[in-house]
């Protein structure tokens, strides 16, 4: 059945490939964004309302505009460091502009809601494998915001019957095949568009975050999974809430680590290039080992991630970062 779905943060990186796939399903979509960290260009085919999430006005004029079915929450100030020295704009964008949205849902009667959260809910990982009963203890301002929401998503259950699905991305990655969309962040801070970045400037060598972590290699493991698998996610998280109260939360990844080394020796196959790097010290926050059970995901959602091969990953965004549209 086709829907009405309102995206905040359609212009960004996750939300641009989520809006793609929710217009290949037949759905109607508006795109809600502040262009902060978005890009006009990613917007292709849906309307774009150019608002804040602090303007509650105008996000009242918005549902005053639309009838939507769902809406899914993308907007956010996301990078770790930066929340650690400038915490109150992270609260501020993260948890009062998601609240400004909720309560203008609220006065609409839209009562679905899909949110971006992260892995960073997590704090420092106590199992290898994180499922969703693992403890959440974020240790940085970035985490705890999405933390906040999703206790607020728990709360407005109860108290309003909103039906909510919080999905904890562990690391996109890749790009959409059919091009035209991929990541783009200023300043970028990711590795596998960095890597990609290295091997396509000579003059630029990739600092590998810390070499001495208790790792076969040394190097940070994580669980990478590609952009159009997190956004099939959403689609049957938005079919969850159609079917199903209460607020929800499932753990997004492929279930596979890869260290820093072998996601740099994988741009290097892809691009056949080689990817110069220099060893450096370890960046603040960053846990050893991160990787995802998605098994909860697998059961309620019957997702299961297309893109198992890092390769097949790389390869999507290499393809895109060789003539990124924007
Ligand atoms: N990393 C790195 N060099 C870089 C960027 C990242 O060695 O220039 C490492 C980082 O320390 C982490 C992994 O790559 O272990 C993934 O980092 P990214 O920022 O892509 O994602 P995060 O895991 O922080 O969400």
């Amino acid at each position: 059945m086709t829907a009405r779905i309102l995206v905040c943060g359609g212009a960004g990186y996750i939300g641009a490939h989520m809006v793609r796939r929710l217009q290949l399903d037949g759905h109607d979509v508006v795109v809600l964004d502040n262009l902060s960290t978005g890009h006009r260009a990613a917007v292709q085919g849906a309307g774009l309302v150019e608002a804040d999430l602090l303007d509650a006005p105008e996000l009242a004029r918005v549902f005053d505009a639309h009838r939507f079915d769902c809406v899914m929450h993308f907007s956010a100030r996301s990078l770790v460091g930066e929340s650690m020295a400038r915490p109150y704009e992270y609260y501020r964008a993260n948890v009062t502009g998601t609240l400004n949205l909720l309560e203008a849902m609220q006065r609409a009667g839209v009562q679905r809601f899909i949110f971006s959260s992260t892995a960073a809910v997590f704090g420092t990982p106590r199992a290898p494998v994180i499922d969703e009963t693992h403890p959440t203890a974020p240790i940085n301002p970035y985490g705890a915001t999405k933390l906040m929401v999703e206790r607020v998503l728990a709360d407005a259950a109860t108290a309003h019957g909103l039906r909510s699905v919080s999905l904890r991305y562990f690391n996109a990655a890749g790009a959409s095949p059919q091009g035209g969309i991929g990541e783009s962040h200023v300043p970028e801070t990711h590795l596998v568009p960095l890597a990609i970045a290295a091997a396509l400037d000579t003059g630029r060598r990739l600092q590998v975050f810390g070499t001495d972590y208790d790792t076969p290699d040394g190097t940070c493991i994580r669980d990478y999974v590609h952009v159009d698998d997190l956004a099939d996610a959403h689609v049957r998280a938005m079919d969850l809430t159609a079917r199903e109260p209460g607020a929800h939360a499932f753990n997004l990844g492929n279930g596979a680590g890869f260290s820093v080394r072998e996601v740099i020796a994988s741009v290097g196959r892809v691009s056949g290039r080689e990817v110069p790097f220099e060893e450096a010290p370890r960046r603040a926050g960053d846990p050893p080992v991160l990787v995802a059970s998605s098994t909860r995901a697998r059961d309620v959602l019957g997702w299961t991630p297309q893109y198992r091969d890092l390769d097949a990953i790389v390869r999507t965004a290499w393809d895109w970062h060789r003539a990124p549209a924007y």
